[in-house]
């Protein structure tokens, strides 16, 4: 354990040191891309989202172009994330739990109001972000949870239906049969599912995702919206980082945005979107933030279970945060990407990042 520390120690001092002393071409190939800020022009609106977030920051933006409201623009970006049957980690086609039902955990928050709202747990609703906004606009509650949060969404006219696509439904089978070979279930060999042949049964055993959308608006108002079906195979009831406000998502007006995708834990436990945007209102850069927030979650990370050989974090965990003056960044342990528009059309930008691999 001493020596993992002590390599960890080294890793990270290395990586400081380099971003230090070279040019900023270098300094982006040991983890620190160029900064982002948005067009010198001014105020123009900015969209941020995780990678899996190209048209979600199209659509929000073709609505903020428009003058609309940023948590409606962000929330009909990610609805359409949420409602495609081909995106495995997010609402409709999301990859169940493990007893095979698709649970959605999803927060919201509009900075000019300054308030938010949240469901876990829910069932049978494609779209829970707008569940969540419910809960901020009809209720003097915050989070809403499982079978309430369910009723809530059936008696503001959301139809229940089935989420569970038969492409997840047989991924989960594929799962449960090889969980042992000391138990009554049969391999898939036993011709229950139809798997590509190459697809690698590992690659998938704790397959996770999210969407995460921020905005900031010409006229610096910002909100942000957060939702996902969760860990694959979860522990029914598991509810992770994305409904939780602080860390799934936070935001201040006054200040900027951060939400997450990645390993929900690492993050619940130390509320790192509103640690980085407490980082970005003492005036450091959005990418300086992510990265410092990394620092405090690699920090945490002390369980062997969770490390590598070497001694860092074996799990992935991303954070994307944006300033009310228009500038953005995101980090993650190791090399990742997430996607930004500024007006111009959405593209995917270089996060920074603690460890070259
Ligand atoms: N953060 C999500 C959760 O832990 C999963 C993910 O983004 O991959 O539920």
């Amino acid at each position: 354990m001493k020596l993992r520390w002590s390599r960890r120690g080294v890793l990270r001092a290395g990586a400081a040191a380099g971003v230090g002393l070279l040019g900023s071409r270098s300094a982006a190939a040991l983890g620190a891309p160029a900064v982002h800020t948005r067009r010198a022009q001014g105020q123009r609106p900015l969209v941020i989202s995780s990678a899996n977030g190209l048209e979600a920051c199209n659509r929000a933006m073709e609505m903020l172009e428009a003058g609309e409201d940023t948590l409606d623009s962000v929330i009909a970006g990610v609805n359409i994330v949420e409602l495609d049957p081909e995106d495995t980690s997010v609402g409709y086609g999301g990859l169940p739990n493990e007893a095979g039902v698709v649970q959605l955990d999803s927060s919201v928050m509009h900075g000019p109001t300054r308030n938010g709202g949240a469901v876990a747990c829910i069932e049978g609703i494609k779209t829970p972000s707008k569940v969540a906004r419910l809960v901020m606009e009809r209720t003097d509650h915050v989070l809403l949870v499982g079978r309430g949060a369910q009723e809530f969404a059936r008696m503001h006219g959301d139809e229940i239906e089935t989420l569970l696509t038969d492409g997840a439904r047989l991924r989960w089978l594929e799962w449960k049969e090889n969980l042992s070979d000391r138990d009554d279930w049969f391999p898939p060999s036993s011709g229950v599912g139809d798997f590509p042949e190459d697809d690698d049964f590992t690659s998938f055993y704790r397959e996770h995702g999210t969407i995460n959308c921020n905005a900031v608006a010409a006229n610096g108002d910002i909100s942000g919206v957060t939702t996902t079906s969760g860990l694959a195979w979860k522990i029914p009831g598991r509810v992770g980082d994305s409904p939780i406000l602080g860390a799934g998502l936070y935001l201040d007006n006054d200040v900027g945005a951060c939400g997450s995708t990645g390993r929900g834990e690492a993050n619940l436990l130390d509320c790192c979107s509103f640690l980085a945007v407490e980082f970005m209102r003492q005036g450091k850069h959005p990418q300086d933030a992510c990265l410092e927030v990394m620092r405090r979650v690699e920090h945490k990370t002390v369980d062997p279970r969770l490390l590598r050989e070497d001694g860092t974090p074996n799990f992935s965990v991303n954070f994307y945060a944006l300033n009310k003056k228009g500038e953005f960044g995101g980090a993650n342990f190791r090399p990742s990407r997430f996607a930004v528009n500024d007006g111009s059309g959405s593209r995917h930008v270089d996060s920074a990042y603690l460890y070259e691999r």
